[in-house]
């Protein structure tokens, strides 16, 4: 289970009443406020509020360009025409707020987009539940040998059983060390030992792995949420990000379908070439004889091309 019983009650408190508001609202998002979709094995992400909608980005982008007629076919055209010129200041007149657990591994290169507003789980404060992350089988990769970043084969047999094992025993033990320092019992929270102090939570928590699960309220501008989804929603991104981007995209396509629509073809599915990879397509094109080593492209430059558009040698 993803979220413990006190998140549970909350959502069915917040669930009880209604608001009246004259601010506009999407449904489809409405449906999903404030409900855990699941990611990995004990992560979510939740939509704890929103500002804003597809018109309000149209609204925004029509004070520049002026009020024109309000038909929904125009504001489409508008919002892929604002995609399209990298006009990117409407979109930031809508915001979410999500509420996010992930692995602390994870978290690490989450908070590398300094663009949103966050508020951590205290670990400080509380205690840190016992929740770790472990790979699913299918998700146990090699290193790559052409990618220091990046995956290779799945691990098999012997191998991938002792690598779980091996994950599971350390992150258990770490755990169980977590709480002797703090001399609490994990069941109740009482004291191991009346006679002892117990080490204080904010150094008794270094002592656990970084595939322990930590919490933030996480706020962003549409224009950044969308520059996070296209890095890390990308092949490139490791596994264990790029499923909560996926997640939030499945989010974003419920809260403003026009923009999402266009960022997905301009920017999510539109490839970026080079000087020297244009002219390459365009002799291609032409049905002029080009190879990678007339083109003036490196080797990988090359086959990152190819990949690009879906050309094999
Ligand atoms: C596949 C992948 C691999 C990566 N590998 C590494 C790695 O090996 N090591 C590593 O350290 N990081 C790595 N990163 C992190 C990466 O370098 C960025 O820090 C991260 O993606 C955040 O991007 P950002 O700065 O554009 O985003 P944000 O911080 O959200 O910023 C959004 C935009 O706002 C502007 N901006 C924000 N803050 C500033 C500022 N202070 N000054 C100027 N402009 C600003 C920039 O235009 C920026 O693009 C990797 C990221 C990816 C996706």
């Amino acid at each position: 289970m993803s979220i413990n019983q006190a998140q549970q009650k909350e959502i069915a408190e917040l669930k009880s009443t209604a608001n009246q508001t004259f601010r506009p609202v999407v449904k489809d998002l409405e449906e999903l406020l404030y409900e855990p979709i699941e990611v990995l094995d004990h992560g979510f992400v939740r939509v704890i509020d929103y500002m804003g909608d597809d018109a309000a980005v149209v609204q925004a982008a029509r004070v520049s360009y002026g009020r024109g007629t309000k038909q929904i076919s125009q504001d489409r055209g508008l919002i892929r025409y604002l995609m399209r010129h990298w006009h990117t200041t409407p979109f930031e007149m809508c915001e979410i707020k999500l509420h996010i657990k992930l692995p602390i591994f994870i978290a690490r290169q989450w908070i590398r987009h300094r663009t949103a507003n966050v508020n951590e789980y205290s670990a400080r404060y509380s205690i840190l539940d016992k929740e770790f992350y472990i790979p699913a089988a299918a998700n146990l990769a090699a290193q790559a040998d052409n990618n220091r970043q990046g995956r290779g084969d799945v691990l098999e047999g012997q191998e991938a059983h002792d690598v779980l094992e091996m994950l599971k025993e350390d992150s258990e033990r770490n755990y169980t060390n977590y709480m002797k320092m703090l001399n609490l019992n994990d069941t109740d929270d009482s004291k191991i030992d009346e006679s002892k102090q117990g080490l204080a939570r904010e150094l008794a928590r270094m002592n656990l792995s970084l595939n322990y699960y930590t919490q933030w309220y996480w706020k962003i501008d549409l224009n950044n949420l969308l520059h996070f989804l296209m890095l890390r929603a990308d092949s490139h991104a490791q596994y264990e990000i790029r499923v909560y981007a996926d997640a939030i995209l499945k989010i974003v396509e419920k809260w403003v379908p026009f923009t999402y629509e266009a960022f997905i073809d301009y920017r999510m599915h539109s490839v970026n070439l080079s000087k020297q990879m244009r002219d390459v397509i365009v002799k291609m094109i032409k049905g002029e004889e080009v190879n990678q080593a007339t083109s003036g492209l490196s080797a990988r430059e090359w086959d990152e091309m190819m990949t690009k558009m879906g050309i094999t040698n």
